[in-house]
């Protein structure tokens, strides 16, 4: 490694990688990891192939879609969401807000009675002309106003409590995006009706590859990095002085750095910085996840993953990674994934929560026993969801800004402390190459 690189990539998750592959200059990646791939790492075992949770590529932007096929080459698999929702000791398809058929008579009547009326006092608001009032941008109340209280009694609120960790009352509105479907009416009165299939939402189809979990992708891509440096810890952060340091001792001068380390832990490692910054730093909140996947005994199962939001479960959602590519799994058995969300302040012992896991898969019906389970493979994601709180968005704009004036360009999903997928990990990452070979 030289002692000066012209631009440094922090983090070889695909974002970083994506800006490397494509920068044509001086520039070195580094990554704290034995591998690099970030949360798109998959671990074999007996096997098995399992990822950090499922992984599926949602391709919108045909920029995106030609390098992922370019990478993947044959090595890959195109499906059609088959996913469900579990609740009220039944199963019934996902999105929830637009499929009531088969829920209880009474839950059903509640969510379609709730969603009828919202419509109507919307109808009503839009009919007295003169300015619209601005959509709440308090979650709970958003809720509330699209959907009606059964909606958000049974789906809305405990799910996204146990995603979130924080109360629905915490969240702002601002992630949204396309990762909540907001179904028309006449689309909810026909899935109240009628159990059909449902194309809403921003995942519909995804592609996966057919080998190697989703580190194929991170391995075709890495193919294309002239330098990467693995075991390499960036611990701190000479802004004056354009000089980092490994964890091993190791410095290195810099004149531009990319980052796709998470924001506070940038901030934590930068000095000089301004009180501001490294407050806006201290405010930012995260949940991690304890991602328990397991090789359990096929029983015949076609679904892809399936939503839990009542709170006696401790999962708020499970998947057959097997159903994505049965290659992940050797041939009789299947390959399953479960997540739970915790606050990474208040960390809950973790047997606890394996133990809680496997009775909820028993609950749920994916497994029978124990004796159904060949092996697991428990992993923890410590950044997994940056929590979109009130004081989230104001110190995500102050620390981004700080860094950009000084030639630190933060991307993906926890460089700039958002909820974003691997396909903007590998947009940012490709925008950060074009800018840099502009400016060169
Ligand atoms: C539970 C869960 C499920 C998801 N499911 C999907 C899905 O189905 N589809 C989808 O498109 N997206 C999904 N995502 C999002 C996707 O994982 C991310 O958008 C993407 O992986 C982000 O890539 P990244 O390179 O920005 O970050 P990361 O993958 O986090 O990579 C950052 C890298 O930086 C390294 N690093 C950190 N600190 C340092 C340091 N100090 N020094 C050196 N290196 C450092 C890390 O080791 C890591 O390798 C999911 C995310 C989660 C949490």
């Amino acid at each position: 490694m030289a002692d000066f690189h012209e631009t440094v990539f922090l983090g070889g998750g695909l974002s970083c990688l994506a800006a490397a592959a494509g920068f044509r200059g001086d520039g070195l990646v580094l990554e704290a990891e034995a591998r690099p791939g970030g949360l798109c790492r998959s671990e074999r075992l007996e096997g098995f192939t399992f990822d950090r949770t499922g992984h599926l590529l949602h391709l919108r932007h045909p920029r995106t879609r030609g390098l992922v096929e370019e990478l993947l080459g044959a090595n890959r698999v195109e499906r059609t969401r088959d996913t469900w929702v579990h609740s009220h000791g039944v199963t019934t398809r996902y999105p929830f807000q637009s499929n009531f058929h088969g829920l209880p008579t009474e839950v059903a009547v509640e969510c379609l009675l709730g969603v009828i009326e919202a419509h109507v006092r919307a109808a009503r608001r839009g009919r007295h002309g003169g300015a619209r009032p601005p959509e709440p941008t308090r979650f709970d109340r958003w809720v509330l106003e699209r959907f009606g209280p059964g909606v958000a009694r049974h789906f809305m609120f405990p799910y996204n409590r146990k995603l979130w960790t924080v109360p629905p009352g915490r969240l702002t509105t601002e992630w949204l995006g396309r990762f909540v479907p907001r179904p028309e009416l006449g689309e909810v009165i026909r899935g109240a009706l009628s159990d059909r299939p449902s194309e809403a939402g921003y995942n519909a189809r995804f592609l996966y590859p057919r080998r190697g979990g989703i580190e194929a992708l991170v391995r075709a891509l890495a193919r294309r990095v002239p330098r990467l440096h693995c075991g390499a810890r960036v611990v701190d952060i000479d802004l004056r002085a354009r000089r980092l340091r490994l964890a091993d001792g190791t410095q290195l001068g810099f004149g531009r750095l990319v980052s796709a380390v998470p924001l506070p832990a940038l901030v934590r490692m930068c000095h000089p910085l301004p009180d501001g910054v490294r407050a806006a730093g201290r405010a930012l909140r995260w949940s991690s996840v304890y991602n328990l996947n397991l090789g359990v005994r096929e029983r015949g199962e076609r679904r892809h993953w399936v939503y839990v939001p009542e709170e006696r479960f401790a999962l708020y959602r499970f998947g057959y990674a097997s159903n994505f590519s049965p290659a992940v799994a050797p041939e009789g058995w299947a390959a399953v994934y479960t997540e739970v969300a915790f606050d990474p302040r208040r960390p809950p012992a973790l047997g606890d929560l394996r133990a809680r896991v496997l009775r909820d898969l028993v609950a749920l019906g994916v497994i029978r026993s124990l004796r159904d389970v060949r092996v697991e493979c428990p992993l923890v994601l410590e950044h997994a969801y940056a929590i979109y709180d009130r004081a989230r968005s104001a110190a995500v704009a102050r620390a981004l800004g700080h860094f950009r004036r000084r030639e630190i360009v933060p991307i993906g999903r926890y460089g700039r402390w958002e909820y974003s997928s691997m396909e903007d990990a590998l947009i940012q990452g490709l925008e950060a190459a074009d800018l840099l070979n502009n400016t060169k």
